[in-house]
């Protein structure tokens, strides 16, 4: 159960909303900078970490608090309202006491129960929107629990924000999208805010553009994007940060879906959940045949012929014999699995 307020709690812009700001903050200079061209495309709520959650102890680690007198500048300056992650209570407290209007937690901090809890209970009393990323393992339910956790202390502003899945063996994205993750979360609580944060998904700026689309698409109330005044020079995420120049543009190139009649909620909601499995199909596929293609390069390392019949036939039997119970025809499942195979054999030829 999550007793959360509706979007327009949040932002009062027109959908999608946009969060958009640095990684991390760095300067002064750089913050205004950022805000003042962002201020200028209307967006509404600018981001910044301060304190960054880094993989590796020898990278930048955030300004850490000196860097709350510039997010109140920024919000001076451009009256746009501002967005920091929180960790810790210490966080919260000196966040709270400096004005920050909007907070987030992290991914690395959505996956860990303990310290949820203790930012859940320094925010007790307090009324301020909190954003919530989906923790890096693809855990619907710790998700869920790190809301219900700030629920519990009183937070009714809430929103999800979908960034990605951690995998051991990175393929195109930094962070696989699993869209059917926040999908499921939609079907089971219709009216929580969801953002996607296409930037961490992505992890390249040329990422950012399809997968936001791909988030419209899937009816996100809106996005958070990485934006730099130089992203090239950027202490942290440099390769997925965009000016607020090629922001302008993405927004721009988005094509916007008009709200959809109430009646078709039921098909549209159906259809959504199709799409993102189709996805997962093609990204299963892709990585499918990157596997055949290594297996190719071994065959032909070692003299051996392309196709071995007894192989086949292994692959197809295995897969009929598992139909029984799934409501799957096995000759329509034979018939996809031969096409499947008749194309990794032709990929292994060429090589
Ligand atoms: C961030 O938003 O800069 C960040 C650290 O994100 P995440 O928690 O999604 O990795
Ligand atoms: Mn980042």
């Amino acid at each position: 159960m999550l007793d959360i307020l509706p979007i327009n709690a949040f932002t009062h812009s027109v959908k999608p909303y946009i969060i958009a700001g640095p990684c991390s903050a760095e300067s002064e200079q750089q913050l205004i900078e950022t805000a003042e061209a962002l201020a200028a495309l209307g967006v509404g709520v600018f981001r910044a970490g301060l304190w960054k959650p880094r993989t590796r102890p020898d990278t930048f680690e955030g300004v850490g608090s000196k860097g709350l007198k510039w997010l109140k500048e920024v919000k001076r300056h451009t009256r746009m309202r501002v967005a920091t992650e929180v960790a810790s209570p210490e966080h919260v407290e000196q966040a709270l006491s400096a004005g920050i209007d909007i907070l987030w937690i992290g991914a690395r901090t959505t996956a860990n129960p303990f310290a949820v809890q203790e930012i859940a209970d320094a925010l007790r009393g307090y009324d301020i929107p909190v954003m919530v990323k989906n923790p890096v393992n693809p855990d619907i339910d710790l998700w869920i629990g790190a809301m219900q956790r700030l629920n519990l202390a009183g937070i009714r502003r809430i929103a999800a924000v979908h960034r990605g899945f951690s995998l051991y063996n990175r393929s195109t994205y930094r962070n696989d999208p699993q869209w059917h993750i926040p999908i499921e979360l939609r079907r089971r609580y219709p009216s929580l805010p969801i953002f996607c944060d296409p930037s961490h998904i992505g992890g390249r700026r040329a990422l950012i553009q399809p997968l936001a689309q791909q988030a419209i698409d899937l009816q996100f109330d809106g996005l958070m994007i990485e934006c730099h005044i130089t992203p090239e020079t950027a202490k942290s995420d440099a390769a997925q940060q965009i000016t607020p120049a090629e922001l302008d543009r993405i927004l721009s190139c988005l094509t916007l879906h008009t709200d959809t009649p109430a009646g078709d909620e039921i098909l549209h909601d159906l259809r959504r959940q199709i799409d993102a499995l189709d996805t997962a199909l093609l990204e299963l596929l892709s990585k499918r045949m990157e596997i055949t293609n290594e297996i190719g390069i071994y065959k032909k390392q070692h003299n051996m012929p392309v196709l071995q019949p007894g192989r086949y036939n292994e692959i197809i039997s295995r897969l009929v014999s598992r139909c029984a119970g799934t409501g799957l025809d096995p000759d329509f499942i034979k018939k996809i699995f031969e096409t499947i195979h008749s194309q990794s054999v032709a990929n292994q030829l060429k090589l």
